[in-house]
């Protein structure tokens, strides 16, 4: 008898998330995660009493009946987590040009914050919001309806552009450097990013916008408590190095320190192409293995995590998006000697002050290039070349935060940088990759992983499966799942969840 009916190799929201949907079907699971800490991008660290989120800083559609909150209602955690809802004015603030523009919450308030700066604009704004509605209702999954005909979404929102669509709703540059100005939150690039994407991210944080208080952790932390009580397994500081064959099967996870776990079937949580690597060649057709390991990543980051000193800064309910130019399309065409070409800015929401900010984050485009000097060293044994290059970043970046906040290098307790390698080293994903896969609408078939691997019990889940983020990991999960217990038949469980 196999030890355990699913092996779920790491232990992201989605591994989690795979865990207790399947340990509720009755299903006896096993997470295997390689850090002592759960999570992947849920990961937190602690310095100098401030608590920082690395891979969640905020998430949309937890409103009473919106999607996350139907997800994390039948997960159980709903009700226990610590919330902070952001500014219903504006959640979103852009800036390029000197000027800032607000997001609002809401489509009513979205339009009528928007139509104060481009008070010609309301046919534009029109499009754009009627737009964002009918491909969000055209998703059986992100409605929670039942599928028919494998039908998940009408294929034109996948190959048209997210770009051109813009540029139909409006001839107005700053409108459409405005609506693409969170752009970052999906790596956007012109032409590759699909309309749905833009869609379905932008749809959800205007529907309500919600920081974690005290950390991105509580969900991993809440989720691992319900797999547990379900009579779920969960390893931490246990590396799977091996997936190990009987046949045309796998029959074991093997561990880095070469304990044998074994199980019916096996979910990978991990970066498809880095699950590749685990699989004996000769265990998988090459022509499939050469696919998975070569679809492109989307692009890394340069995050500077900032102590700030007691009562200094101000705490804002809102994101920060700064854009040298007004062309915010930067994730795959900044120049490195004009590094950087833009940045997130956030506060994290703590439970010690509403008013004042602890700690503030900043995040950066980075390439994996500029650091893939150093990609064959671990964390905290780099040297002393890769600090300085680390600290030059971080003093480049804080010059062009203080344009806007003046007084913040007096504001400086200390602080603490990473970089793509940092992002490889804790989650595994490859070249520290944001958000996975790159999604391209003019090949979308390219890009396309089934959560069904061409290993008869071998899966797929997380953010590589359907889409990045709290949701897109949710939906992706859910189809993993789908797959043991079907689809629809979870479906109506999560949508009749209140
Ligand atoms: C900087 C950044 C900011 C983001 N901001 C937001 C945001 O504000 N809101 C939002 O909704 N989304 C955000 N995202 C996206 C979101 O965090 C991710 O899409 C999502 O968390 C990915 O979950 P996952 O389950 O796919 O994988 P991951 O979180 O990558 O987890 C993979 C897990 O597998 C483990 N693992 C890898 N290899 C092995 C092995 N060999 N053995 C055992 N375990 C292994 C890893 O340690 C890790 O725990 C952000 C992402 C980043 C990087």
């Amino acid at each position: 008898m196999p030890k355990y009916n699913i092996v779920i190799i790491g232990s992201g929201l989605g591994g989690l998330i795979c865990a207790n949907m399947l340990s509720k079907e009755g299903y006896n699971v096993c997470v295997i995660e390689k850090n002592k800490q759960l999570g992947g991008c849920l990961q937190t660290f602690k310095r100098n009493d401030c608590i920082f989120d690395t891979g969640i800083h905020f998430v949309g559609s937890l409103d009473k009946g919106q999607i996350l909150n139907r997800f994390f209602n039948y997960f159980g955690i709903m009700d226990k987590l610590k919330l902070k809802r952001l500014d219903e004015d504006g959640f979103n603030l852009i800036h390029f040009n000197g000027r800032e523009y607000k997001h609002a919450m809401g489509y009513e308030r979205f339009k009528e914050e928007l139509l104060q700066q481009f008070p010609n604009e309301n046919k534009g704004l029109d499009t754009y919001i009627h737009k964002l509605n009918e491909v969000v209702d055209s998703m059986n999954l992100y409605n929670l309806r039942e599928i028919e005909n494998n039908n998940l979404i009408d294929n034109s929102y996948i190959t048209s552009s997210a770009f051109d669509f813009l540029n139909s709703c409006s001839d107005n540059f700053d409108l459409k450097s405005v609506l693409a100005g969170a752009n970052s939150l999906y790596a956007g690039i012109p032409d590759k990013t699909s309309l749905y994407i833009h869609a379905l991210i932008n749809h959800s944080f205007i529907q309500s916008s919600w920081r974690l208080v005290d950390g991105s952790d509580q969900i991993s932390d809440l989720l691992a408590e319900t797999i547990i009580a379900n009579g779920g397994t969960i390893l931490k500081n246990s590396k799977v190095e091996e997936l190990v064959f009987e046949n045309d099967k796998i029959k074991f996870a093997k561990l880095s320190n070469g304990e044998l776990i074994e199980g019916t079937d096996f979910i990978s949580n991990v970066h498809p192409a880095v699950t590749m690597e685990m699989v004996d060649q000769n265990k998988i057709r090459p022509a499939y293995r050469h696919r998975i390991m070569n679809i492109e990543n989307t692009i890394s980051n340069f995050t500077v995590y900032i102590v700030l000193k007691k009562n200094s800064f101000k705490y804002q309910n809102y994101n920060y998006y700064h854009h040298n130019s007004k062309n915010v399309w930067g994730a795959n065409s900044y120049s490195t000697d004009k590094w950087p070409d833009s940045y997130m800015l956030l506060t994290s929401a703590n439970s010690k002050s509403d008013e004042w900010a602890d700690s503030l984050i900043l995040l950066s485009y980075m390439t994996y290039d500029e650091v893939k000097k150093w990609e064959n060293t671990t964390v905290e044994k780099r040297g002393q070349e890769y600090l300085d290059f680390k600290h030059q970043k971080a003093e480049t970046l804080v010059d062009l935060v203080e344009q806007k906040y003046p007084q913040l290098r007096n504001c400086i307790e200390t602080y603490y940088t990473s970089t793509p390698l940092t992002y490889r080293d804790y989650t595994a994903t490859k070249e520290g990759s944001l958000y996975g896969i790159e999604r391209d609408c003019r090949d979308p078939l390219k890009s396309y992983v089934p959560s069904k691997t061409k290993i008869p019990n071998l899966y797929f889940t997380g953010q590589n499966i359907n889409l990045h983020g709290a949701i897109g990991v949710a939906i992706g999960s859910m189809l993993t799942c789908g797959e043991f217990v079907g689809l629809n038949n979870l479906i109506k469980k999560i949508a009749d969840a209140t």
